[in-house]
């Protein structure tokens, strides 16, 4: 009995918790011993424990349990939290790599204990964010493998951001991976304002200039997991993987703005007016196809220029 409370002691879950409640944990079940290969979690079963690795070490799949190793744990680390918390079925197959020893905490005694204590509640939240970090770092390096793929084939050659031959093949790639993972795309849809006119004054020369300062900001106010692409013309569209709503429209008018005081030289040395923009918002969420989000934000986008241009709609 010591020694169990010392092996829960050190799992992630129950760390800082004092003998006493841990003795109650005890009460509660046994340790489960699991063979080599040996499934714990499924998305096709449901769950009620989170269960806590004492040895051995686990793996983590997710299409099906031979699918590639999305993450190893060893011990003191747990599985089931988010499913426990969420009381859904578990989003990936758990199983064993070899052989292993873990303990269940049934849901509803942990949720009571939790409601009580402190650390637990602490613990568990920081695991979640542990998760949630992991999972932000695979869609990371994702995206990365998505640009090895990216051949001067996909870049736009005046602005140097992607072209619309990159967007149809990786917008639909980011969305699926951002509802797998319960999180929104926020897209933005940015048309130049009355480039028509810009380039009746300034020449095509001076249109062509706006377009590199145009690739200039995008590419200087996203974030490194984020997107700009050139969809055509004078019309962009910024990805913002992982990103809520409110923060979508800060970054938005902040590249609204910047536009706005952009000074633009032309190569004889005349400065040229600057030029504005108007921007469309939209937000996935898990029935979003690509075509209905880049449709939303499209008409968002109609809708500021309707509202008189150089501002930004969601
Ligand atoms: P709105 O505010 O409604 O968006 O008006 P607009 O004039 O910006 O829109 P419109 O679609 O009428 O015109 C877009 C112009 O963009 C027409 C075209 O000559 C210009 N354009 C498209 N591609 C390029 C390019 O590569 N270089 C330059 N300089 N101009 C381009
Ligand atoms: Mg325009
Ligand atoms: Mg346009």
């Amino acid at each position: 009995m010591a020694d169990l409370i010392q092996e829960l002691a050190k799992t992630e879950l129950f760390q800082n918790v004092s003998d006493d409640l841990l003795k109650q944990v005890l009460a509660h079940a046994f340790p489960v011993e699991l063979s080599p290969g040996e499934l714990l979690l499924s998305p096709k079963q449901d769950n009620h424990h989170i269960y806590l690795l004492l040895s051995g070490v686990l793996t983590v799949h997710f299409n099906s349990p031979d699918s590639p190793v999305f993450r190893e744990l060893t011990q003191g680390y747990s599985v089931g939290e988010m499913s426990i918390i969420d009381d859904a079925v578990p989003s990936a197959y758990v199983k064993a790599k070899v052989h292993c020893r873990v303990f269940p905490v049934h849901r509803d005694f942990l949720l009571g204990l939790i409601q009580n204590t402190h650390p637990i509640a602490y613990n568990l939240l920081r695991i979640l964010t542990q998760w949630i970090k992991v999972n932000t770092q695979k869609i990371i390096s994702d995206q990365f493998q998505i640009s090895e793929l990216t051949s001067q084939a996909n870049i736009d050659v005046l602005t140097g951001l992607y072209n619309r031959r990159w967007l149809d093949n990786a917008l639909p790639r980011i969305l699926s991976q951002m509802i797998k993972i319960e999180q929104p795309l926020c897209i933005l849809i940015i048309d130049v304002d009355h480039f028509k006119k810009y380039n009746d004054r300034h020449g095509h020369q001076g249109g062509d200039l706006v377009l590199v300062y145009m690739g200039n900001v995008l590419n200087s106010n996203i974030r490194p997991y984020d997107f700009a692409a050139r969809i055509g013309g004078e019309e962009f569209m910024v990805l913002l993987p992982n990103t809520n709503e409110a923060d979508g429209i800060a970054l938005a008018e902040r590249i609204r703005l910047e536009i706005e005081k952009q000074i633009i030289t032309h190569p004889d040395s005349s400065v040229l007016p600057s030029i504005t923009v108007s921007i469309g918002l939209a937000l996935s969420d898990v029935n979003s196809t690509a075509k209905s989000l880049f449709s939303e934000a499209d008409k968002q986008m109609y809708l500021a220029k309707q509202s008189g241009r150089n501002c930004v709609k969601y």
